[in-house]
Order: structure tokens, then C-alpha cells, then sequence
């Protein structure tokens, strides 16, 4: 059965802040989508309640009869083998059957589930800045760090859904504990918290206006604030060695960053590439290229539904 509009996929994005949905074509339009406020310190049950109704608001569009599949990128971490998702930011959920509790409502479709690293990743593969790459790593800097794989040409998500997450790469061996463990992960110093932070310990004040955000840090970098340059080097640093180190082990051409540090602009790009040079020093890693995420809020969305259709073959895989 197809409609008008040919097969589609619907996606859902889970962070700790908002559940999105989305219906999605086959040329990564969103045709019809649907939010709800993440109840995140409600019961399992209050969250999942937002999930459906977010899915019932997209089974209520006249496209849905031509959905082939469901895709969920969800804050990780995600057990993508079990169908169970663990967010951080959603105390709730802990091992929570994630992927079963759709396939209800989702009536029987197929129900693929992969990170948020992950599913950013397809979407950039798709649609964005890896378009026509084989060999990538996407990444997304923000409150944390997270990430994902493109590798032989196709999403590379790992048996539990998580691979390619390089914000949890140590790069630095005797550094600060990290909350995920380990220790001097790339997270740990290239968050925006941790830019932040770092700029304050360092003697950087903020302005009359009191912000003390990364976004605020790169203010004053773009000002030439020496201190506040100083931690957007550090975070461009810890983010190069974490590239390098992925350029040597799988051989990728261009790593893709996203999220709201990247923001920053060339504040953070400009060190990083320069960085790069330095830590990514063979032959085989030397070319890789270092390019700004170009689909922004959408990514989840897209990404989920690229990451379904692949998975399940709509529109012959993308
Ligand atoms: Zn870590």
C-alpha cells in the first residue's frame, strides 16, 4: 500500500527535555511532527505517556497508513541489542523496553532503536555535512559529548547502538574523574559545562549580565579574552586528540561536530583544526577534514528515520 507521497518512516527524538516526532519522506522532509515537554522526574510510566501521545498524534496524520517503520534516537545510554534505553536525564528509565512499548502503537512496524550520537550521525550522513562520505565520525558538543561512526559507506551503530561515542575517549590518562567512570574523557573537558567551568577556575569573569555559560565564555574569546581563549583551545585539544585517534584506528575523512559549542563558530573551529595538525600527524590521518554539522535541531529526527530505513530497507536503504 503506498500513499501519495510514497513510504514513509516516523522518527522520534528522546532527549531529557522534549520528546519529539516526526513524520519523514523519503528526501528527509518532515511532513508532519509532534513535541511534548519531557516529564523527566515523573514515573516510567509519565514518560512513556508523553511517547505515546506523541505518537498518537502523528497516527492521527492521513499520511500514516504509508509508514513502513518507526526509528528512536534516545539519550543514551541505549541497549539497542534489547530494545531498552537507560537516559541519564530521565531517572526513570532504567533499562526501560523502549522499542517494545512502540511496537504497539507503532502497529507491528518494524521498530529500529539507536543513540542520539548515532542517530545525528545518519542524519548527517543522509543529508548534511558527511553527505557522500564513506568514512566519518560525527559528533555533537553540547552538555555532553556523544557521537557516531560512518564506516564502508554505511552507519556503523555497534551491537548495543552506542559505537562511535567519543565524548567517553580518555585523552587525557591522569585526568579528573569523569561521571561515566573513567577518566579525562573527551566530555570531561569539551562540554560546554566544562568549558565553563574551567574558564571560572581560571580567573574568567563573566559580563554585567552575569552569564556563565560556554556561550558566554565564547563571547569573550571572540573579544580576545585571553582566558576564555585558553579554555576553547583546551576543549579544541581534547576534541583533536579524540579525532586523531579516530582517524588512526578506522580511517575516517572528515569528522562532522555539531551541537551548541560548535556554535561558537570559528572560536572553536579555528583551534581545532590547528590542533588537529598536531596530534593527527600520519600520513593516513593528516587529511582529515574538520567541517561544522549543517542540520541542527532536525538531526534527531532525520537521523532516526535514516537510521530505520536502513535497517529495514525502506526507500531501498540510504
Ligand atoms: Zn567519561
Amino acid at each position: 500500500m503506498r500513499t501519495p507521497s510514497g513510504d514513509l518512516v516516523a522518527a522520534l527524538d528522546i532527549g531529557g527535555t522534549k520528546i519529539a516526532g516526526a513524520l519523514v519522506d523519503s528526501g528527509g522532509a518532515l511532513l508532519r511532527t509532534a513535541r511534548r515537554k519531557t516529564p523527566a522526574e515523573g514515573d516510567a510510566a509519565a514518560v512513556m505517556g508523553a511517547v505515546s501521545a506523541v505518537l498518537d498524534d502523528l497516527a492521527g496524520a492521513p499520511e500514516w497508513p504509508g509508514v513502513r517503520a518507526v526509528g528512536i534516537g534516545s539519550a543514551g545510554p541505549v541497549d539497542a541489542s534489547r530494545g531498552t534505553v537507560s537516559p541519564v536525564n530521565i531517572p526513570a528509565w532504567r533499562g526501560f523496553p523502549l522499542a517494545d512499548e512502540v511496537r504497539r502503537p507503532a502497529g507491528g512496524r518494524p521498530v529500529v532503536l539507536v543513540g542520539d550520537g548515532v542517530a545525528m550521525t545518519a542524519a548527517e550522513h543522509w543529508r548534511g555535512a558527511a553527505r557522500g562520505r564513506d568514512n566519518a565520525l560525527c559528533m555533537v558538543v553540547s552538555t555532553g559529548v556523544g557521537g557516531g561512526l560512518v564506516l564502508g559507506g554505511r552507519l556503523h551503530a555497534g551491537p548495543t547502538g552506542n559505537a562511535g561515542h567519543i565524548g567517553h575517549v580518555s585523552v587525557d590518562l591522569d585526568g579528573d574523574p569523569c561521571p561515566c567512570g573513567g577518566r579525562g574523557c573527551v566530555e570531561r573537558i569539551a562540554s560546554g559545562p566544562n568549558i565553563a567551568r574551567r574558564a571560572l577556575a581560571s580567573g574568567w569573569r563573566p559580563g554585567p549580565d552575569g552569564d556563565t555559560t560556554a556561550a558566554a565564555v565564547a563571547a569573550s574569546a571572540r573579544a580576545g579574552d585571553p582566558l576564555a581563549l585558553a579554555s576553547f583551545d583546551r576543549a579544541a585539544r581534547a576534541l583533536a586528540a579524540g579525532i586523531a585517534a579516530t582517524a588512526a584506528l578506522v580511517e575516517i575523512q572528515v569528522a562532522v561536530v555539531g551541537g551548541g559549542v560548535a556554535g561558537a563558530g570559528e572560536v572553536l573551529f579555528a583551534p581545532l583544526r590547528q590542533r588537529l595538525r598536531e596530534y593527527a600527524a600520519l600520513s593516513f590521518t593528516a587529511d582529515v577534514e574538520v567541517v561544522p554539522a549543517v542540520l541542527g535541531g532536525d538531526a534527531g529526527l532525520v537521523g532516526a528515520a535514516a537510521a530505520a530505513a536502513e535497517r529495514v530497507g525502506v526507500w531501498g536503504g540510504v
